[in-house]
């Protein structure tokens, strides 16, 4: 009995990755075209500092209108783009894109800087350098208005290689912040070497702040980060409790459904007319004056 309930077990499971791998399959053929048939659209997530009550950037995320599938995870497809390669030009169209909507809030008088992730491929590429300075050149934005978000995985990928290119594009005075910071793989080591402006604490930490030891972690790395005098930013915050304890471990900055979810460019206008008088000034890497 138990033979036929495993052989059964085995059948079910060999279907459902042949569904995975037919849709893979399907995602992989037509992200081909997706630029091309302007399939991508990109959502907008804020950055708020608690201290001061203000806005203090946004951060590009992409998502992909599927026309049969719908909306498609940037989880699901962007490990795609990386093995075909095809993230480079998607992140060409992300930079593009993303320098263009800071300098039109600009020009409404919201001086915010806008956030782009990385992948690891584009440090192999070549000619990352060239491409930042082009995309700022082609919509006549300030360095300082963009970020480049890496993670600690394609520092570690090849070190000396991310930490020369990561010093070019700062040279530039494009900001960079380390995202996900903290999970996985440890780069801490490493940080006084890595040209980086702020750190970005994974989601995981804010949601799991309810033992002391848990915070004794944060707090060492808030302190770590003030040392070598970086900033910065918790991802994930949802709720009040959240705030209450990063506040209380001198985390400010934050990032999360509690300020804002991913917003496309038709909700966050609404966004932004609902806060007008705490996004007009700029500055998260600025606020470090305060
Ligand atoms: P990430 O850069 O760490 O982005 C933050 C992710 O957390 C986003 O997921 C966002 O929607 C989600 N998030 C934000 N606040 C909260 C919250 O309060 N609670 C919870 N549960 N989640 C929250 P998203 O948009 O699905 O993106 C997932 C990942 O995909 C990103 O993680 C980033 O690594 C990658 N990604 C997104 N856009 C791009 C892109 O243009 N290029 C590259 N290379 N990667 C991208
Ligand atoms: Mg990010
Ligand atoms: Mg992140
Ligand atoms: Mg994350």
């Amino acid at each position: 009995k138990a033979k036929r309930l495993g052989k059964n077990q085995q059948c079910l499971y060999s279907e459902e990755m042949g569904i995975q791998e037919v849709r893979k399959m399907e995602l992989e053929k037509d992200l081909q075209r997706a630029l091309e048939l302007r399939e991508f659209f990109i959502v907008y997530q804020p950055k708020w500092n608690v201290r001061t009550d203000r806005l203090v950037g946004f951060e590009a995320l992409i998502r992909w209108r599927h026309p049969r599938l719908g909306v498609v995870s940037p989880l699901e497809f962007i490990p795609i783009a990386e093995e075909t390669g095809l993230i480079i030009p998607i992140t060409r169209w992300m930079l593009e894109e993303a320098c263009k909507q800071s300098k039109a809030w600009q020009e409404r008088g919201i001086i915010q800087p806008v956030s782009v992730n990385l992948s690891i491929r584009l440090f192999q590429s070549d000619n990352l350098i060239e491409l930042v300075q082009h995309v700022l050149e082609m919509a006549n934005l300030k360095p300082h208005l963009l970020e480049l978000e890496i993670t600690e995985s394609m520092v570690l990928h090849d070190v000396n290689e991310v930490i020369r290119q990561l010093g070019s594009i700062r040279a530039l005075g494009v900001k960079v912040s380390m995202d996900d910071f903290g999970t996985g793989y440890s780069s801490i080591g490493l940080l006084d070497r890595i040209p980086i402006d702020a750190l970005k604490l994974d989601r995981l930490f804010t949601n799991d702040l309810d033992t002391p030891s848990k915070r004794a972690i944060i707090n060492a790395i808030v302190l770590m980060a003030e040392n070598l005098n970086l900033d910065v930013i918790a991802e994930g915050v949802e709720n009040k409790e959240h705030i209450d304890f990063l506040t209380e471990l001198g985390c400010h900055v934050m990032q999360g459904y509690f300020y804002g979810k991913p917003m496309d460019i038709h909700e966050i206008d609404i966004w932004i007319y609902e806060h007008e008088h705490k996004v007009e000034e700029t500055g998260f890497f600025e606020d470090k004056k305060v």
